[in-house]
């Protein structure tokens, strides 16, 4: 079965599907895996790798493809290559790609949507969502400590006492749990919130600060699948104003608060930005999702009266090697078991959480429940 890599057509993404080491486990597992010419360059893997790790390399990948790795959703050029009946496996993001997941259907492709793979025990291995993120969260207190004209740590030195960075981390989430160990490591005071009552625990064995509203009466703040869901009025009446008072006395903000399927909740302000001190640092993870901060914009630097809102795009690209790495082997790890030893062929079992979960489209329709028509 001809397994296909090809390189991503959009310029911001510097990620690729495999790696040498999944090429190479790929090709034990009998698959003939064609990498497209240049597709690793930016994620600093020469074609010369992959060819060594057992991949032929070649300008045209997708044509006769049975199975199609990619980081992205294909463009219209690319789905129109594929053959009918061809699987492919990429972060679709099907909420936002609706005519992506329609012309997958359309042309008879069977599609995965890799950051639909439930957080069970069993699929963790091949959660993109959490191996992306986390990069996300230590890229963002990095980009944050560049930005900023202070240190992080506290330093005592005979000219003086330098004070340590405070750091409020707003979700405490795969990457918001990263973001407070990292600023930690650089030695900052830390703090966190989350409407998940279950975090305080998680951001406390980290040396974070837990900052919470109470919760509305015998709310956990999270759904059975362990993600937030949308709080009451009042309780987001109520977290404002925590955050109000806490966000003022803070230097650097990272956000990372998402609702899936929804627009990121707005947690702060423009009221809020404006009470922080000149030369803070508000970085906002969730703005390619509406942002946490409705003055941050998608791949700028805002500036408001000295305090800057950082809202680049494709934050675990900008860790390209190692995102491109954990996710390779997320896809790896989701295929393997799929494979039928004896005949190398794909025997999917249709009924199994896992597939799904993550299955959008099959047969020349949009299978997945909450993408079908009238889905919430
Ligand atoms: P996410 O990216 O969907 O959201 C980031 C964080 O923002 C979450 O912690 C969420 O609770 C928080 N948030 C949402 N709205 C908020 C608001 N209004 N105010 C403050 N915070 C808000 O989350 P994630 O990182 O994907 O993690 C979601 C859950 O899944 C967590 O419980 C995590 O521990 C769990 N998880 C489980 C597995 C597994 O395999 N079992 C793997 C990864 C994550």
């Amino acid at each position: 079965m001809k397994l296909a890599i090809p390189k991503e057509r959009r310029d911001d993404e510097p990620r690729v599907a495999a790696s040498p080491e999944t090429v190479k486990k790929l090709t034990q597992l009998g698959f003939d895996v064609v990498v497209e010419t240049g597709a690793g360059l930016k994620s600093s893997i020469p074609d010369a790798q992959y060819q060594e790790a057992g991949a032929t390399v070649s300008s045209n990948v997708l044509g006769d493809a049975d199975i199609v790795f990619k980081v992205r959703g294909p463009e219209t050029e690319e789905i129109s290559q594929m053959k009918r009946g061809a699987v492919l496996a990429a972060m679709l993001n099907p909420y936002q790609s609706k005519e992506t997941v329609d012309a997958l259907a359309q042309a008879g492709i069977t599609s995965f949507a890799m950051e639909f793979m439930p957080r069970i025990t069993r699929a963790q291995s091949m959660d993109v969502l959490s191996s992306q993120s986390n990069l996300a969260g230590y890229k963002a207190v990095i980009d944050a400590a560049e930005l900023f004209t202070r240190a992080f740590p506290m330093m005592m030195t005979a000219a003086g006492t330098v004070p340590p960075a405070r750091v409020f981390v707003m979700g405490a989430g795969v990457a918001g749990l990263q973001a407070i160990a990292t600023a930690k490591r650089l030695g900052a005071i830390v703090s966190a919130t989350d409407v998940r009552a279950a975090a305080a625990e998680q951001v406390e064995s980290l040396g974070g600060k837990f900052v919470m509203v109470e919760p509305d009466e015998g709310d956990t703040g999270e759904t059975a699948g362990g993600y937030a869901k949308e709080m009451s009025e009042d309780y987001k009446k109520r977290q404002a104003a925590l955050v109000a008072e806490t966000i003022a006395k803070q230097d650097v903000v990272i956000t990372t608060a998402l609702i899936p399927g929804r627009p990121a909740p707005v947690l702060v302000t423009e009221e809020m930005v404006r009470s922080m001190k000149p030369g803070s640092v508000i970085v906002d993870l969730a703005v390619e999702q509406g942002g946490n901060c409705p003055l941050s914009k998608p791949g700028e630097i805002v500036d408001v009266d000295g305090v800057r809102i950082v809202g680049y795009r494709n934050v675990p690209g900008r860790v390209a090697v190692d995102a491109s790495n954990l996710y390779a082997k997320n896809l790896l790890n989701f295929i393997t078991p799929l494979v039928d030893k004896e005949t190398g062929a794909l025997a999917i079992d249709w009924e199994d959480e896992i597939i799904t979960g993550t299955l959008i489209s099959k047969d020349g329709q949009v299978v997945h429940p909450a993408l079908k028509e009238g889905a919430a």
